[in-house]
């Protein structure tokens, strides 16, 4: 098996102060906007988004995270006690708000949809836009992401190796082949 570089430490950098600006100017601002990162990588990258767009337009923007594990249909074995967020916690954040969920892959779009089975448990959001690192390609639902670090074609076989420096060693996305 063989791996391959496709974002280094700059590379992610540049894409999340992109989507950061593109985030501020298809809201028209971010009044009312509110990041939530699906666990464990879309959290960190909630929260670098939320620390650009202080800087961008100097307010800061609520940042929530999310764990969809009890809502993926395909894996009905993993308990309710895994969720993180309490429904409590998440009602208050969600409701009325523009909900922009992070991600760090999007692959068939389970996941998504899940977690829009979450959110809209949890009261009624003023709308839901989508913030992915990478996608990979290979959709089984019609989910498609508003701001995309990186496309990236991928074969099934094929892996994406997302580090980021809060957890992992370094900020890098690799490609691996098996
Ligand atoms: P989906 O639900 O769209 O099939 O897959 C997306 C979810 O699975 C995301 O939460 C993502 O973290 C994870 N995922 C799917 N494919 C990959 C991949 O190639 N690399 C990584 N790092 N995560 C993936
Ligand atoms: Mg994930």
């Amino acid at each position: 098996s063989d791996s391959r570089v496709i974002m280094d430490e700059s590379a992610i950098r540049r894409a999340l102060t992109r989507i950061a600006h593109e985030m501020v100017e298809k809201n028209k601002g971010i009044q009312g906007c509110v990041l939530i990162g699906i666990r464990t990588r879309g959290i960190y990258l909630a929260k670098r988004v939320a620390e650009r767009i202080l800087e961008i337009e100097g307010h800061p923007v609520a940042v929530g995270e999310l764990d969809i594990t009890r809502y993926r249909d395909d894996r009905p074995h993993i308990a309710e006690s895994s969720i993180t967020t309490p429904d409590e916690e998440l009602k208050l954040l969600v409701k009325d708000k523009r909900i922009i969920l992070f991600d760090d892959v999007l692959y068939t779009g389970r996941t998504i949809r899940a977690a829009l089975d979450a959110l809209m448990d949890c009261g009624r959001p003023q709308s839901i836009q989508l913030a992915v690192l990478v996608d990979r390609g290979h959709r089984e639902l019609p989910i498609r992401p508003d701001y995309v670090g990186k496309n990236v074609p991928t074969s099934r076989h094929e892996q994406i190796d997302v580090s980021l420096q809060e957890i992992d060693d370094d900020d890098c996305v690799t490609i691996l082949h098996p």
